[in-house]
């Protein structure tokens, strides 16, 4: 850092001038430079690393780089109000956020302000956005479903309670569409939710927040945004704030979904504070420190075991890929740290396969134990039918002449394929994903119109809801497909099938 012989001057000068105030330099600081949202400090020889301090005009930074002479802070408020030579002042704190119930319906800033115009919000408790993450003995493991109402997530790459699972695609291929949907598909689950925005645009968060609204999903989420016109260290403390108001909850025994919305911009944010505080750029030119950066935020998503209340985080980190290209820093980084990841392909969306889940790519590493009973039995196959698919595919573009083997096997794939589109801002119960796969599993498909398979489906569950609930509440109850309902589902399928099927 260079510091002008001028400004040195100015400095000693000043602090002659004001000796007899007898000023404690521990405390006390002087702006030496500001400018990008960064300012350098001179004094502030106590400050921690992230306090906050205080400018004039009530503007409030966070002290990033401890350095011998000076101190580095972000800051958090217009930069255009503060000049040089400028007090700072310690305030003894580290940055916080406002938690609590009061968060349920609102959209606030990563300070926890309402942007909203719903007015004030009164916060009863503030936590620290920073928190070393619960230790080993203090958790347990996953074992309760995270339904996320689409049937190709659900049945494929289960999502358990407590789990990361990141969803990464290029721009473009509904990732926020699952993120989405699944915070629809809380409703009446007994979950909260926090949608954190970061480097969106204004519109598409406004957007969000409506669809969130009409889907009444508002009744349980808090929406945290840092929009792409902030300035960079409100992008960089949002997710850490998010996790806050969601760890505020999980202490209280409840479950807790996370989504953040993107963690790319929020590294790209970090990557522009660093350049700026002057710290050496590494790989593509990000801070050493970005793998930490990442791991210590995803650390805080956990189950806690039953003497700690036994609340959860579920978080769904969201990246995005240039070209498909998973092997680029940030994307491995994310997907080492988290316990799977739903990988969304371009070509397979533009096709008109959505959601676009590539099914080999994608996993689950919790899995099993995150899926009830019923819905392995049905999805259990699911994934080997479409990878033989692929592959078979693949061939039969070379040859014209397959033999019968060859063309059952295509022909499953397409029906599948085709089960597995779901139309957006629509979960599905578990009841009705697993009617679906079992008639798919069971062949009841197989010379249906690949574009009549999906209003079939649609007049499938129809007539199970008014004439056979019983079935679908067997399920959902016994969690089970066991002898007493397998019969009874088989001969309800037949039925409909005998009478429906023609008019398809
Ligand atoms: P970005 O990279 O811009 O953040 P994204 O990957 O988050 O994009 P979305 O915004 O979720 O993608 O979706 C892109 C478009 O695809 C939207 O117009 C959305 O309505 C549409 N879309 C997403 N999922 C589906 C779906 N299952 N069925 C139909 N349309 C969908
Ligand atoms: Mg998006």
């Amino acid at each position: 850092m260079q510091i002008k012989t001028g400004e040195i001057s100015a400095l000693i000068r000043q602090q002659i001038k004001n000796y007899s105030h007898e000023i404690d330099s521990s405390d006390v600081g002087t702006v030496v430079t500001v400018g990008d949202g960064i300012a350098i400090v001179y004094g502030l020889d106590n400050a921690m690393l992230s306090e906050l301090v205080i400018f004039p005009n009530d503007i409030y930074g966070m002290v990033m780089n401890l350095e011998e002479h000076s101190v580095g802070v972000v800051l958090l408020g217009d930069g255009n109000l503060i000049k040089e030579g400028d007090t700072v002042k310690r305030t003894n704190r580290v940055m916080e956020i406002g938690v609590g119930d009061e968060l349920i319906g609102r959209v606030v800033n990563s300070l926890g302000q309402p942007i909203d115009g719903l007015g004030d919000i009164k916060y009863n408790k503030f936590r620290p956005i920073e928190r070393i993450a619960p230790g080993v003995m203090l958790r347990k493991s996953v074992d309760t479903p995270l339904q996320t109402g689409i049937k190709a997530i659900d049945a494929m790459i289960p999502i358990g309670r407590g789990q990361r699972e990141l969803i990464i695609g290029d721009r473009q291929t509904g990732k926020t569409a699952i993120a989405i949907d699944t915070i629809i598909n809380q409703k009446g689950k007994g979950v909260k939710c926090v949608y954190v925005a970061i480097g969106q645009k204004n519109s598409t968060v406004a957007q969000i927040v409506d669809k969130l609204k009409k889907a009444e999903a508002m009744d349980y989420t808090v929406v945290v945004a840092a929009t792409a016109s902030e300035a960079a260290p409100l992008l960089y403390v949002a997710p850490y704030a998010g996790c806050a108001i969601a760890e505020e909850w999980m202490e209280q025994g409840q479950d807790v979904l996370i989504v953040y919305d993107d963690l790319s911009k929020h590294a790209v944010s970090y990557r522009a504070l660093s350049l700026l505080l002057k710290r050496s750029p590494g790989r593509e030119a990000y801070p050493g420190d970005i793998f930490y950066l990442h791991s210590r935020l995803l650390e805080r998503a956990c189950k806690l075991d039953d003497a700690h209340g036994g609340g959860s985080i579920t978080a769904l980190p969201i990246v995005e890929t240039q070209a498909g290209d998973i092997s680029a820093y940030i994307p491995t980084n994310v997907i080492s740290i988290t316990d799977g990841q739903i990988f969304l392909i371009t070509d397979l969306f533009n096709a008109g396969q959505r959601p676009a889940v590539d099914s080999g790519f994608s996993v689950s590493r919790v899995g099993g134990a995150a899926q009830i009973k019923a819905m392995k039995q049905v999805a259990g196959s699911l994934k080997i039918d479409l990878a033989n698919y692929n592959e078979l595919k693949s061939f039969s573009q070379f040859g014209s002449d397959l033999d019968e083997s060859t063309k059952v096997v295509l022909r499953h794939g397409e029906v599948l394929f085709e089960v597995l589109k779901q139309e957006q801002y629509q979960p599905y119960p578990v009841e009705r994903q697993i009617l679906e796969l079992y008639v798919a599993k069971n062949k009841y498909l197989e010379d249906v119109k690949l574009s009549s398979i999906r209003p079939l489906l649609n007049k499938l569950y129809d007539v199970f809801l008014t004439s056979h609930n019983d079935i679908l509440q067997y399920i959902v109850d016994k969690k089970i497909i066991d002898e007493n309902i397998e019969n009874k589902l088989k001969n309800a399928c037949d039925d409909f099938m005998n009478i429906y099927k023609k008019e398809f």
